[in-house]
């Protein structure tokens, strides 16, 4: 199987990711964060009514030159009236505009004189009046099926008469780590053991892209691989595995997923990142990640990601990126694509980034101080200190998160 591009990656690991099927009916409380799976329309106008967007006094226009008696006045929550012609109304922000009235006039314009109103300065139709519905007309879709429900969605379509919302149910990812050298943060270090940071980074991010995650650890045994592969493929919407999938005597990881099920794609013309394996077990996608945190992480935000957004139904095409000038040179030694971590910035109206300095795929500490990624084009060897790369910020591919 010959190694593919990192775009085309994407697109097969998204291909061969099924829809969801199952939706659930939530609280509009509890949806934030979540998928909508019907579109959602307005079922009431929002505003409702015609209402004040200041507080002052409601009149018609045709009598703004007149001392206006005023005959009572509209507070937020009163029915709505009438006005009286040749009168006017005291009205306050959020009050229903009274039938005949076509204009607000804001206090800061008024001037009382006993009972009577007078108006300084231009007065127009419909000034400081919200029509009915200029937010949403009845019928409008306010959330569409395959958004994310944000909080402003959550109070568009609580403005607009919904108190609950149909999403899509959180796919269940196992996120299975492998390596017979690793150990849980908080046990002890044996000769030759290191602590496993794969897996919570994973967990973490697994999550924060939407999905439930739960955490298998294996050590690099065939027949112990093959049972857990068996298991976990059954009982998950998908599975992500981290190491074992490279060309080692322990990587058996990709072995198992030919022989119990399917193997789609093996190797990226990316670095870091070149032993991505996808594959499929019990008819579930199997995104196998290299083991190296750094090579995990960048295949999982550059060909995993979109793959996730599908299993739980959201619409939302991958991010382009955004051209920056480097600030110095860079050389690269293999003509594979590559990415490297760096720190972009705004400098006038551009954008500039530096690569970090611990750049091998291992080296979390590079790690910690970006944040974004740097692309690095296919067969070039020299990008010149000034050349424009295209850099992807972290806070655009995890929103929310600037740094991973
Ligand atoms: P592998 O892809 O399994 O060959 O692993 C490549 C490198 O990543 C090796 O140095 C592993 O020890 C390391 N590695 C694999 N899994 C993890 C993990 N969960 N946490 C930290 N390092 C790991
Ligand atoms: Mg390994």
């Amino acid at each position: 199987m010959d190694p593919i591009e990192v775009v085309k990656a994407r697109e097969l690991a998204a291909t061969s990711t099924p829809p969801p099927t199952a939706i659930e009916t939530l609280p509009l409380a509890a949806s934030h964060g979540r998928i909508c799976a019907e579109t959602a329309n307005a079922r009431s106008a929002a505003p409702p009514f015609a209402n004040s967007a200041m507080d002052g006094i409601a009149l018609r226009h045709s009598d703004v030159k007149n001392l206006l008696p005023v005959c009572g006045t509209v507070l937020a929550g009163h029915a709505i009236s009438t006005l009286p012609v040749g009168q006017c109304m005291k009205i306050m922000t959020g009050a229903a505009v009274p039938r005949g009235a076509d204009v607000v006039v804001a206090r800061e314009q008024l001037e009382f004189i006993d009972n009577n109103a007078r108006i300084d300065g231009d007065v127009r139709v419909g000034q400081n009046i919200r029509p009915a519905g200029e937010d949403f007309a009845i019928g409008v879709p306010v959330v569409e099926k395959g958004e994310l429900i944000g909080v402003s969605h959550q109070a568009a379509l609580a403005a607009t008469g919904h108190h609950q919302v149909q999403v899509f149910a959180r796919p269940s990812v196992a996120l299975v780590t492998t390596g017979t050298e690793l150990v849980s943060p908080g046990e002890s270090l044996a000769s030759g053991s290191i602590y496993d940071s794969n897996s919570i980074m994973m967990a973490s991010i697994i999550q924060a892209a939407g999905a439930k995650v739960n955490l298998y650890r294996v050590d690099d045994d065939v027949q112990a691989t093959r049972e857990l592969a068996r298991s976990v493929s059954a009982q998950h919407d998908a599975v992500i595995s981290v190491g074992g999938v490279s060309v080692g005597e322990a990587d058996v990881v990709k072995d198992v997923v030919c022989e119990l099920g399917r193997l789609n794609l093996w190797r990226i013309l990316m670095k870091p990142g070149k032993p991505f394996m996808l594959g499929e077990v019990n008819g579930r996608p199997w995104y196998g990640l290299p083991g190296n945190p750094v090579s995990s992480l960048i295949c999982f935000l550059m060909i995993v990601l979109p793959s996730l957004w599908r299993l739980q139904g959201r619409e939302k095409s991958f991010p382009s990126g955004l051209p920056a000038h480097l600030q110095t040179s860079v050389r690269k030694r293999t003509p594979r694509l590559e990415y490297q971590r760096g720190q972009w910035a705004r400098e006038g109206d551009q954008l500039i980034v530096t690569p970090v300095s611990a750049q091998g795929s291992g080296q979390l500490s590079g790690l910690t101080t970006a944040n974004c990624l740097i692309e690095l084009a296919a067969n070039t060897f020299e990008f010149a200190h000034g050349a424009v790369v295209t850099v992807y910020p972290f806070s655009q591919l995890l929103p929310g998160n600037e740094h991973v």
